[in-house]
């Protein structure tokens, strides 16, 4: 599947905009064309740029995709047998390189590099409509998405059957430790969290409430 570089790029960039780049200037998905030796795509009708690298374990490495997407390969498939060593070997890197990838995809691997502890903030959304649809109303085609994220942190997203109660507790108590400060918006998803054992504090979005002192869910929005 991935002959060159350009194939693991190509890859890439329709996994993480399977229906087309949403070009930030254009404000609408437009055509995006590769940039000649360099992991980049360009807006045909503005000129902006956008890289599928950024904010993946990709970025800014100077060790070529083939190897990373081979390293992921075989740490998925054996798992205990595949080392940095092996990976120094099979591809020639120097040790030093080879164990900042094994390193790197072995965090993407352990579930335990997902916890989030100190301040957290809690979001859901239907995503493929409008913003923050109104709940209830014409969800057909929309999926839903619980973010998770603590400040200064990690970011998770899921997409989740729907975004209830019985999707989204479960993801926190999955996620996030019982240490943890959670922020939320006054959705009644959130209600119990004080009951689970968290220390949980709402901004009430409703009466155009976005930011009190501390409590605010402007980095999941953001996200
Ligand atoms: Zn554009």
């Amino acid at each position: 599947m991935f002959p060159d570089d350009n194939a693991c790029l190509e890859w890439l960039k329709n996994a993480r905009y399977p229906s087309g780049i949403l070009c930030v200037t254009c404000k609408k998905i437009t055509k995006h064309h590769k940039i000649k030796n360099r992991p980049v795509y360009e807006c045909d009708r503005c000129g902006h740029h956008v890289s599928p690298l950024a904010w993946t374990i990709f970025h800014k490495s100077s060790t070529p995709l083939r190897i990373w997407f081979d390293a992921i390969h075989e740490m998925a498939t054996t798992r205990t047998g595949f080392s940095a060593k092996a990976l120094q070997r099979k591809h020639g890197v120097t040790y030093k390189t080879a164990w900042r990838i094994f390193r790197q995809i072995r965090t993407l691997l352990d579930e335990n590099a997902r916890i989030f502890t100190e301040e957290v903030e809690v979001d859901e959304m239907y995503m493929g409509g409008k913003r923050k649809g109104i709940r209830g109303t014409s969800l057909i085609g929309k999926s839903a998405v619980v973010g998770i994220t603590q400040r200064k942190g990690n970011v998770a997203s899921k997409v989740v059957t729907d975004v209830s109660r019985y999707t989204v507790v479960p993801l926190i108590q999955k996620n996030v430790t019982k240490k943890a400060i959670i922020y939320t918006d006054e959705s009644a998803i959130y209600n119990n969290l004080d009951k689970y054992g968290y220390n949980h504090k709402t901004i009430n979005h409703a009466v155009k409430e976005y930011v009190n002192g501390n409590i605010h869910t402007n980095n999941i929005e953001g996200f």
